[in-house]
Order: structure tokens, then sequence, then C-alpha cells
């Protein structure tokens, strides 16, 4: 484990021993037989994510992975803490990436731009030394009907806790993972995650990337304006957050892990957002019969603990 500051942030660096696509890819075919009627798990060359159905910010998930988790829950709550406030620009610097970088991933929007706290869809590219810019992030905020709206972010910012997936966005292999017809009981990544949690035990494998909701509908969240009372247990976050069933086609982008190696890491996160102005945070799909996902991963080579608060605990990491 390394640790270092940069930028004014503190880091803690871990090198990952991942196991190979082909391998992951097996544990996951095993694994996923109990959880959906038809499945399929392969290693393929990845499609242009730039393209309709993803519109990603750039071709693939290859070169240089690594995972960031920046920030966390304790910085916003009980109570916010404003001064939690980022730029991807930077993780660019303190994760090493200078000459290329592709984050995609979940996080909390930029409060000050959005004018209020929103739920953030991390989709940025930087090329040639950040002269190069790609940025498709979106945010979804609650409007005024307490309905969903969806936009394009104007800034490079993000707020108290983020989890992304970095690569250099080049096209190579990549986990396929086509799964029908929920049978488990868990939401598709949480079941992912316990496979290779069981699988792998103690050996962190970490993984991130984007997988379609095809058919069916899905329970996402949307964070409300930060909250003037201390939200003090999970119970409290689950009254103050607002739910919503929100309309496939979806795209959603994942990070998590199978083992946190005391790194105080958010296992597992995933914001989604649509052409169709709807988006959030991804719970499960409420449709297990119709469902139908469509994912592509790739496997982190490194895990970028940043800013990490020093005074943690459990709360609203769900
Ligand atoms: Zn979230």
């Amino acid at each position: 484990m390394f640790s270092g500051h940069k930028l004014g942030l503190t880091y803690r660096k871990l090198d990952l021993n991942p196991p190979s696509l082909e391998e992951v890819s097996h544990v996951l075919r095993v694994g996923l037989k109990e959880d959906f009627e038809v499945i399929d798990v392969s290693v393929v060359e990845c499609p242009d994510l730039r393209q309709s159905p993803f519109h990603l910010a750039q071709r693939g998930l290859s070169g240089n992975e690594k995972i960031a988790d920046i920030g966390g829950v304790p910085y916003l709550a009980p109570i916010v803490q404003r001064d939690k406030y980022y730029s991807f620009k930077d993780m660019v610097s303190v994760m090493e990436m200078n000459e290329k970088a592709f984050f995609i991933g979940a996080g909390a929007g930029p409060f000050k731009e959005v004018q209020t706290n929103c739920e953030l869809m991390p989709n940025i590219s930087f090329e040639n030394n950040c002269n190069d810019i790609t940025n498709k992030t979106h945010f979804a905020k609650i409007d005024e009907k307490g309905g969903c709206e969806l936009s394009l972010v104007k800034t490079m910012d993000f707020a108290l806790l983020c989890n992304l997936f970095a690569s250099e966005g080049q096209t190579g292999p990549v986990i396929k993972v086509s799964a029908k017809k929920r049978i488990g009981s868990n939401n598709f990544v949480s079941t992912i995650r316990e496979i290779l949690a069981k699988h792998y035990d103690k050996r962190p494998v970490s993984l991130g990337g984007v997988f379609l909701i095809k058919s069916g509908s899905a329970k996402l969240h949307i964070m409300p304006d930060f909250s003037k009372t201390p939200l003090n247990t999970n119970e409290d976050v689950n009254n103050w957050l607002k739910y919503y069933t929100m309309d496939s086609p979806l795209i959603c982008l994942s990070v998590f892990h199978s083992f946190d190696p005391q790194l105080d890491l958010r296992i597992e996160h995933t914001h989604c957002f649509s052409d169709h102005n709807q988006g959030g945070h991804y719970h499960y799909d409420t449709t297990p019969d119709e469902v139908e996902y469509e994912a592509y991963f790739n496997v982190a080579k490194q895990i970028y603990r940043i800013d990490s608060p020093v005074v943690t605990h459990n709360i609203g990491r769900d």
C-alpha cells in the first residue's frame, strides 16, 4: 500500500493481483445460473461504447484500468460537508493518468453548478494531457413537481463521494454478461459481486463498466437537496431519499469490489441515465420476469482511495 498527497488530497493506492478475464468469466458463468434463467458470459472485444445505445465518452474500457473511491457517505450524512468539492481533472493527476483518462461511475453531483444536491453519472474523457476533453456526464435531480430531471453537466466538478472506473478508453477484451429473467433475490450487481466474493474470498477483485437494462423497469433513487436535520440512521437516509420506478432502456455505470482490503470502500455503486429524461441511483429491477441485462466489465489493476473520511460509518451505503 502506497500513501500519498497531491493537489490537497491524501490518498492510498493498492496494487491488485487481478485474475484473467477468462477466469472471471468462467466463475460468473457458473455462478449466475442460480440467479437468472437465461445467462451467457464470455470474453469479447468491446463494442464501440460511443455509439448508441451506450452513449459513452470513449470507445472502450481498456488501458491502465483502475478504480477510485473518492470521499464517502460520511461527507453527506449525518450533515453535509460542503467543502468536499472535487474536479475530475484533479483525479486525472492524482490517479497518474495524464496522457489519457476515461472515467465512468457513480457519485454526487456538483451542487454549486446545479444549485441543489443531485445524482451524478460520470462519463468523461481526457486526452492529449487534458487538452481534449469529452464530457458526457449527466446529473439527475428532483424537479419542481417531484419528478426526475436529467441533464448534461457543464463543469468537470463533483461533490462529497464518487466511485470511478478509470481506463484509457481503448477498445480491447472485456467480460460480456447477458442475463434474462431474474430468479435470484439480489440485484444484478450484488449477485455478481457475491459470486466473486464467494469464489475469491479475501482476494479483492474489483470491476467496473457499463450495463444496459434492456427491458422491464427498475427502482432508482434521487437525492433531494441536503437535509437540514441530521441523518443518523439508515432509516433516516431512506426517508430522506426519493424513490422512483424508471423505465428501460437504462444505461448503468457501475463499480464494485468483491472484498474491501481495509480501504473503507463502498463495495458497489451504480448510477443510470437514459435518453428519456430518467436516471438515478440503481437499487434493483422491479420486473424479474421481463428484465434483460447486457453488461460489459473490465477488471481493475489498482485501487485509489482518495480523501477518505477520517471518521467513518456504514450508514447509507446501499
Ligand atoms: Zn448513488
